[in-house]
């Protein structure tokens, strides 16, 4: 009985082992699905890849082949092929001229543009320079303005103020030169006043020096011509004006001025009638006389600065300047200090009369006559 149940174990046993080892197969089993799984995927995807290539190699192929045979139709062109060849090509080489033509173009237009722009910088430049050119300038009259303005505003002041207070006067000398005209113009020098001599022929010629020292100091020169006498300076217009150029021509002589400036003898009233006046005149011979006559040459006249005085407060100074006469010799010469002081403190400036000076002459109306007329007797 023993025997039996060892024997009924042994057999248990084996079935457990069996059983065991059945499970053990089958938990094998379990893992070799996946294994073939896996195999079966991998050779699957194996075959799409082949299949892949081959496809594409087919793909290939075939387009080889269509190209082949594309290839046979160009190689065997017909008639038609071939023309539509040459219009393509024809085609091609229009589109290729004229996509250079174009470029060309393009280059032309590109080019003319940069030139343009070239042209527009330059143009830019130079207007640049220009305008810096034209603004500095600007810039620098501004400036030079600006510089000159304080001086021209002083200036302008003073001459306003001055002008407010200065009263222009002409001195003038007449019948010299003589021997008193080198004391006059050291005079006249020390007041720095100027004045205007009207001169004698036959003098100028006895002091020559004089003429010239006058004409060198700045002084007017004026003619009074040859005679002095009534009788032949008016004799007819043919004398006065022969007198007038004989004076000019000498004093063009001694000092190489030429003056058109005349003063007849004993002035321009009554004697110098319109005929007189005419040929003076065609003949550019500017008259003067004058509206303060100082009477310097008269015994009488203790002073005749004292008779000037009064008759510069007489003048009405809306009219002309003071033409002051006087006349070159040694009584005048004493006094005149007295009256360049009455001048001077009394804010008179002297000017000089010359060739573009409006002239101031006595008019004839009903007042001239020739001098051998019976209203002259
Ligand atoms: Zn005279």
């Amino acid at each position: 009985m023993k025997k039996i149940k060892v024997i009924v174990f042994c057999i248990l046993a084996i079935l457990l082992v069996l059983v065991m080892a059945e499970k053990n197969r089958i938990l094998s089993s379990d893992t070799a699905p996946k294994q073939m799984e896996e195999d079966t995927m991998t050779s699957k995807h194996d075959e799409v890849q082949i299949e892949g290539i081959n496809n594409a190699e087919n793909t290939t192929e075939n387009k080889s082949a269509e190209n082949t045979k594309e290839e046979n139709e160009d190689v065997k062109p017909t008639e038609e092929n071939q023309k539509e060849k040459t219009a393509e090509e024809k085609q091609d080489e229009q589109i290729t001229k004229d996509k250079q033509e174009e470029k060309t173009i393009e280059d032309k237009q590109n080019e003319k543009t940069t030139e343009n722009k070239q042209d527009e910088k330059v143009t830019e430049e130079k207007q640049e320079d220009k305008t810096t050119n034209d603004t500095k300038q600007e810039e620098k009259v501004t400036e030079d303005k600006a510089v000159e303005k304080p001086a021209e505003t002083n200036k302008s002041n003073n001459a306003t103020e001055n002008k407010k207070n200065e009263k222009t006067v002409y001195l003038t000398f007449d019948d010299g030169p003589t021997a008193s005209s080198l004391e006059i113009l050291d005079i006249l020098d020390k007041y720095k006043v100027k004045a205007t001599f009207f001169m004698l022929e036959p003098e100028m010629k006895a002091f020559p020096d004089a003429v010239k020292r006058t004409v060198k100091d700045g002084h007017g020169v004026g003619l009074h011509g040859v005679t002095h006498d009534v009788s032949k300076f008016y004799q007819s217009p043919e004398s006065a004006l022969k007198e007038m150029q004989t004076a000019q021509e000498t004093l063009l002589s001694i000092t190489g001025v030429k003056t058109n400036l005349i003063r007849t003898p004993y002035g321009s009233i009554p004697y110098l009638t319109d005929s007189f006046r005419k040929v003076l005149r065609d003949n550019k011979f500017i008259l003067w006389d004058w509206n303060v006559d100082s009477d310097d040459w008269s015994a009488s006249n203790k002073n005749y600065v004292q008779d000037v005085i009064d008759q510069l407060k007489t003048l009405d100074p809306s009219k002309h300047a003071p033409i002051i006469l006087m006349h070159d010799r040694s009584g005048t010469v004493a006094q005149l200090p007295e009256l360049l002081n009455y001048l001077q403190k009394n804010n008179y400036q002297t000017e000089i009369i010359d060739n573009e000076l409006e002239s101031y002459s006595f008019e004839c109306h009903d007042r001239c006559y020739p001098h051998n007329s019976s209203k002259a007797q």
